[in-house]
């Protein structure tokens, strides 16, 4: 789950971390309250949305000239104008897709002179099981192309889970990012404060980029996004309260209301499954067909009729799907249990693309005689190919 950047940088002041001060907007009326609160020369205007490269975006039907979705400001009036601009609006960046995602909160937040810009990000490294810190000396907008093109200038440091967090970490980063002095001992309690919060709540990614040297010469966190492990949201109560609906795919919020596991991709095929790894193993062979799967889902072992008639319905609400292809291996799960759900499902929303079944296992007999004799109009797959072959034809013809 993800929070926005305001929400992160609240946290990040509770554990003592240097923010700057700032407020939300809800409401354009608001916005010039909210800006005069903060101490100027300088205000910094940004859209909050769950998608990185702000600063870069654009917004839907711009007007000429008109900035992205980070705006520097001189004054609580003009600082309001921009707020008041940016709400309601699509914005687009390179994260969110061509389909933007619309503002419905600003951050103004009082302005730092900056120095120097550095990134730093925390994250589970897989490989070696560890929490890892990664930074380097090219923070800021074009954080992806320094990746992509000078790849030796990220440099990433583990944190043995034995030891934890130590001074040395912190002055192995600050070394790295060539700081001097006093930022030297802010570093070091600056990553130390990082790695409690990433640890203590559960994160599973912590972004800041910008990280900066202040005109000031102080280290200060400009920018941040985090992400927090799903699964561990029951026990972060406080965390799983700053959740916004609005922000995710609805199709994935109402499937994680009946616990299925369901991810919304970019293809035509809607894909309805029983376990996670035959539906990764039905959206290579959908591919390998010449289609793309619309879907991941996975029903689970024992889903009741109720929950497999939710996921039929969230699969025909997407407009993108032109066929499902339903591919059940019965085992804990029933097929007539499948059955009966996906006729359920058909009676309730009506079926308007092509639709192939292929059953096996467990009452698989049952299974095949409900839809037989439902009076629908299924096509029948005897095996994983022939359902795949047969799907991705009806689709692409
Ligand atoms: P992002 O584009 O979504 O990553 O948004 P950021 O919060 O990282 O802001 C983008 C850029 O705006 C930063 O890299 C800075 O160059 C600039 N910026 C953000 N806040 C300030 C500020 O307080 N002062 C100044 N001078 N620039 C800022
Ligand atoms: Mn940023």
């Amino acid at each position: 789950m993800n929070i926005h950047e305001y929400q992160a940088k609240a946290l990040l002041r509770d554990y003592g971390a240097p923010v700057s001060d700032g407020r939300v907007v809800m409401k354009a009326e608001e916005a010039k309250t909210k800006a005069s609160e903060l101490d100027g020369p300088l205000w910094v205007v940004k859209a909050q949305i769950h998608a990185g490269g702000r600063g870069k975006g654009h917004f839907k039907e711009e007007s000429a000239g008109e900035k992205g979705g980070v705006r520097l400001a001189k004054s609580v009036e003009e600082a309001a104008e921009e707020a008041k601009k940016m709400l309601g609006r699509t914005l687009v960046t390179h994260q969110t897709g061509p389909a933007g995602k619309q503002v419905n909160r600003i951050y103004i937040e009082a302005g730092s002179g900056i120095e120097t810009e550095l990134y730093l990000a925390l994250l589970v490294d897989r490989q070696t099981s560890r929490v890892s810190f990664v930074c380097s000396t090219e923070g800021g907008m074009d954080i992806e192309e320094v990746a992509a093109s000078t790849p030796e200038k990220i440099l990433s440091f583990s944190v043995d889970p034995a030891t934890g967090y130590q001074p040395f970490h912190g002055r192995r980063i600050a070394f790295a990012l060539g700081l001097e002095g006093p930022q030297v001992k802010q570093c070091v309690s600056l990553m130390g404060t990082l790695y409690k919060v990433f640890t203590e709540r559960d994160m599973e990614m912590l972004e800041i980029n910008p990280l900066i040297v202040t005109d000031g010469g102080d280290l200060k966190v400009l920018d941040a996004k985090f992400g927090f492990d799903g699964n561990a949201l029951y026990r972060q109560p406080d965390i799983a309260n700053l959740r916004d609906e609005t922000e995710e795919d609805s199709k994935e919020l109402e499937a994680s209301k009946y616990d299925l596991n369901y991810i919304a991709l970019d293809g035509e095929i809607g894909c309805m499954v029983n376990g996670a790894g035959l539906a990764m193993a039905t959206m290579d062979i959908i591919k390998l067909y010449g289609a793309e799967p619309a879907n991941f889902l996975d029903v689970g072992g024992g889903a009741t009729k109720e929950k497999v008639t939710e996921a039929f319905k969230i699969i025909t609400s997407d407009k993108n799907v032109k066929g499902i292809l339903v591919n059940i291996f019965g085992g804990i799960m029933r097929c007539d249990v499948i059955a009966e759900g996906v006729i359920a499902a058909v009676k309730e929303v009506g079926l308007e693309v092509p639709l192939v079944v292929r059953l096996e296992g467990t009452n698989v007999d049952k299974g095949k005689e409900i839809i037989a004799n439902s009076g629908l109009n299924v096509i029948a797959a005897d095996d994983l190919k022939d359902g795949a072959q047969k799907i991705v034809k009806a689709v692409k013809g």
